[in-house]
């Protein structure tokens, strides 16, 4: 019989937990062990989960150490990465180990901003026009809209993009080490009551898909969202031959005909081998918002060959992250954090140019090992 009481119950408890996991247990006819089978306090994750059953376990590794010359980020890291698949903690670290031998990763965070774009709908073009002259001619009432709903999310900036009857407005912010779409959501939504109020604009959504949230978009990739991270190593051509069995020019006309135009061809709007890979393990390791690997993915990867000695960068504009706040307040995730001294307050830029160092080591393991043939043969070895 299917008890229905265990479904509809509401509780966070592990007793809660486990009532609706029998539920879910009887009505499918399965056995949940392994789901059923965690060690932290479920009311640990009542903000992160409804209906909570239990949990999925994801075999976590570390890359590493990578050495890393950031603006944040300084020393040798270690990096938690969780994934089911093989040979990709043993690629990453190949290539953390080749650019810690070749003096390590500069890494720089070039921009910082959260955004949400709601959309309104106004009476045509004027009615647009006023209202985003309403919003320069008031920004005292909206950042305090803004600052009673948070401390330490602050308005940036107000970019408008009228349309017909369409008003789009894109709110930047500074999140603080929050990744911030909550932060940002409820602020923005804040900003909207006193915009219809003041101009008769009506709020359609706070989200008009303008902002852009886990979709690929151009807006992200030219304008950043987040935190815009760049990531360089020079690789001697010596350490290219010997650790990575090419050269800097095979790498870099792997880069050129794969990544740049290979992506143009297929119209990606990520120019790189597989940042998502990178991003989505460490994401998942670390309590930030898987989703956000879309973003990730709007990588572009470059590559030159300097006489010899192989330069390889990388730029991700939409690196979605955060130290404190989300999935990062769980006990695993917390602890992932702490392994690369992130976790907490002043951190989430350090961690920003952690992932992109990271994202920067994959992409090079993996071009050099497609410059040398050895993709395959790598993946049969140490993946099935
Ligand atoms: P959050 O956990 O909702 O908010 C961060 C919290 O941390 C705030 O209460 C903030 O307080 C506090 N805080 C303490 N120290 C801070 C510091 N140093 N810097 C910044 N904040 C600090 O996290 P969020 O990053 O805004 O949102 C992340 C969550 O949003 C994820 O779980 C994600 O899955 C979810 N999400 C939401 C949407 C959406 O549309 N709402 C979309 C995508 C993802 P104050 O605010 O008072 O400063």
């Amino acid at each position: 019989m299917v008890d229905r009481k265990g479904l509809k119950n509401r509780g966070r408890s592990r007793a809660d937990v486990d009532d609706r996991r029998k539920a879910v247990s009887d009505l499918t006819e399965t056995k949940l062990d392994a789901i059923g089978d965690y060690s932290f306090d479920p009311e640990t994750a009542s903000k992160n989960i409804e209906n909570m059953i239990g949990v999925t376990q994801v075999p976590l590794g570390f890359a590493g150490p990578i050495f890393i010359r950031g603006d944040y980020a300084g020393g040798p890291f270690l990096v938690p990465m969780a994934t089911t698949e093989g040979a990709l903690v043993a690629s990453v670290s190949r290539g953390m180990s080749v650019i810690s031998e070749s003096g390590g990763a500069r890494t720089k965070v070039l921009s910082d901003a959260m955004t949400r774009a709601p959309v309104f709908r106004t009476e045509g073009i004027d009615h647009s026009v006023k209202v985003i002259n309403w919003i320069c001619e008031n920004p005292e009432a909206i950042d305090d809209a803004v600052s009673a709903t948070t401390k330490h999310g602050r308005l940036l900036t107000i970019e408008p993009f009228p349309n017909g009857r369409n008003l789009f407005l894109r709110f930047s912010y500074d999140t603080g080490d929050a990744m911030g779409m909550n932060m940002a959501t409820i602020a923005t939504e804040a900003v909207c009551r006193l915009i219809e109020n003041e101009t008769g604009a009506v709020m359609i959504s706070v989200s008009g898909n303008m902002c852009t949230d886990k979709k690929p978009a151009a807006i992200n990739a030219m304008n950043g969202r987040g935190k815009t991270v760049l990531a360089e190593a020079i690789i001697p051509g010596a350490l290219v031959e010997s650790k990575l069995h090419t050269t800097a020019a095979s790498v870099t006309e792997t880069n050129i005909r794969k990544n740049l135009i290979g992506s143009a061809m297929a119209g990606s709007m990520g120019f790189n081998a597989h940042a998502a890979n990178m991003a989505a393990a460490v994401y998942i390791a670390t309590g930030q918002d898987p989703a956000h690997v879309v973003e990730a993915s709007l990588c572009m990867t470059t590559c030159e060959d300097v006489e010899g000695d192989l330069y390889i960068a990388i730029r991700m504009p939409a690196v979605e992250v955060g130290t404190v706040g989300g999935g990062t307040r769980l006990p695993s995730q917390s602890e992932a954090l702490e392994i690369m001294g992130c976790k907490g307050d002043g951190k989430a830029r350090k961690f920003a140019e952690i992932v992109a160092a990271t994202v920067l080591a994959g992409e090079l393991s993996t071009l050099a090992a497609q410059a040398a043939g050895q993709l395959g043969s790598a993946h049969k070895e140490l993946g099935r």
